[in-house]
């Protein structure tokens, strides 16, 4: 029998949803000190404290991480791999954003060896900032999905992707033909889909690009692949949703066009959900669709402040992931995502609190708004991966998952970061979970890539902050 991996050191993972223990969240969590990760073949064979299964060790190479605190890899629910290049472009909100900065750069996807280097620093870049499984977009080439495709393999990673479906608001040669779209999807899945790690997702980029035909393309794939994922965008900002509306005037609003096309259900996620009325929050809910919050996005673009407390309603709760949507999200990390997550919460709170209350948010909301560090956590692995029904492979440390996870250096980045965890407790290494949560709460606010010291992708080390060039 081929050796094992075990990792011995700081563990901290979630077990269920925080939301509904608001006196006790410490029972949705679990952290173990001095704690033993058994990995046999990239899955989990075993996870308990060093002293229970200390006497299975034989066949292992032991790997000891006493300083460092290990927790499951950050899920990201919304990306764009071809958008790595214009991270950060300046200066509009998002239709215009769309037209200047990102569709004359996604076009150049269309040449191989242009995405192929842009593929290779993309996951460089989502390894370093400790993300292990990401829902992605490509572009309407389908060179660019398969290349998406092929690198993720030759990482080992899980991963979520397909073809992007748009014939129109886009330039004529970046536009794909609703029967092109159709075909080329279908050669995709029948090459991707379940192979290694790789998921497909129909992608119907957002509703005002997206013609009737190309709705009914969409919902034609989906019948025929009905274990498909679905990804898309809805109602990110004002301008889209009035534009959505006018494209589609038989729909009464922006989720009845995908209702109607027979995607909302289980494995459809949608970016952003910024302006949802509470009857779509409702409609989301009973049909076991997921959006994803994408505050670093939301801000960066202006779109508005996501209602992350509605979606959490207890009599009608939403699956919620956590998405970078980078390039509109000014980065890769998932602990930056936490932090805006977290401000977008408490900014939320005003609105209540003042006799401003435009969106009839009820009081409920308030507390549900507040992001603790372990419904960021939450949110950032567990939740995300039930979000995109992925959680019974990845998401914690249970056996029989996969061994994705990230070796959190709890002080490093901003030079008070590590004084200010040292005060919180001896030498910023934590011995009992209220000090760790309190740690991470640290990391969440004050911390950033720097954080990840190591990122493991089933069972092997794919990433080491001390190894920064690109391979
Ligand atoms: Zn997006």
């Amino acid at each position: 029998m081929e050796k094992g991996t075990a990792i011995r050191g700081n563990f901290f993972h979630l077990l269920k949803d925080p939301w509904p223990l608001i006196e006790k969240e410490s029972d949705s969590a679990q952290f173990i000190k001095d704690g033993l990760l058994l990995i046999n073949d990239g899955i989990i064979s075993g996870f308990g404290t060093y002293e229970e299964l200390s006497s299975r060790l034989d066949n292992y190479d032991v790997i000891h991480k006493p300083d460092h605190l290990l927790v499951p890899g950050f899920i990201d629910g919304h990306i764009h791999f071809p958008q790595v290049r214009v991270m950060g472009a300046y200066g509009n909100q998002l239709l215009d954003w769309l037209q200047n900065s990102i569709f004359p750069e996604e076009l150049k996807y269309r040449d191989r060896d242009y995405a192929t280097t842009a593929a290779h620093h993309f996951f460089r870049a989502l390894l370093g900032a400790g993300t292990t499984t990401c829902q992605a977009f490509t572009t309407s080439s389908p060179v660019s999905t398969e290349v998406f495709f092929d690198e993720a393999i030759a990482r080992g990673m899980r991963v979520i992707a397909g073809l992007t479906g748009i014939d129109k608001f886009a330039p004529d040669d970046y536009c794909i033909s609703p029967h092109e779209f159709y075909e080329e999807s279908k050669k995709l899945i029948e090459k991707y889909h379940g192979l290694d790690r790789c998921l497909y997702a129909i992608t119907p980029r957002f509703a005002v690009g997206c013609s009737e035909e190309m709705m009914q393309a969409c919902c034609q794939l989906k019948k025929e692949y009905p274990d498909c994922w679905v990804n898309t965008h809805i109602s990110e900002n004002p301008s889209e949703i009035r534009q959505a509306k006018e494209e589609f005037p038989d729909c009464f609003d922006y989720t009845e066009v995908h209702e109607k096309h027979g995607l909302l259900g289980p494995k459809f996620t949608a970016g952003h959900g910024v302006w949802l009325s509470n009857d779509e929050f409702r409609r989301f809910s009973h049909a076991g669709a997921a959006v994803c919050f994408c505050p670093l996005s939301n801000l960066f673009l202006g779109s508005g402040l996501f209602r992350l407390g509605k979606a959490m309603d207890p009599d009608q709760p939403v699956r919620v992931c956590l998405g970078t949507d980078m390039g509109a999200g000014n980065s890769f990390s998932m602990i930056r995502v936490m932090e805006e997550a977290y401000k977008v919460g408490l900014c939320n709170n005003t609105m209540l609190d003042g006799s401003v209350n435009p969106r009839e948010q009820d009081l409920g909301e308030s507390e549900r708004n507040k992001l603790s560090p372990y419904r960021a956590f939450y949110l950032a692995t567990l939740g995300g991966a039930k979000a995109i029904y992925l959680d019974h492979l990845i998401g914690n440390f249970v056996p029989g998952k996969e061994a994705d996870f990230v070796s959190l250096d709890l002080q490093a980045g901003q030079h008070a970061l590590a004084w200010h965890q040292q005060l919180t407790c001896l030498d910023g290494v934590p011995s009992a979970i209220d000090e760790a949560v309190e740690l991470l709460f640290g990391v969440l606010a004050c911390g950033d890539d720097r954080s990840v010291s190591e990122t493991w992708i089933a069972g092997k080390c794919r990433y080491q902050s001390n190894d920064r060039g690109v391979e």
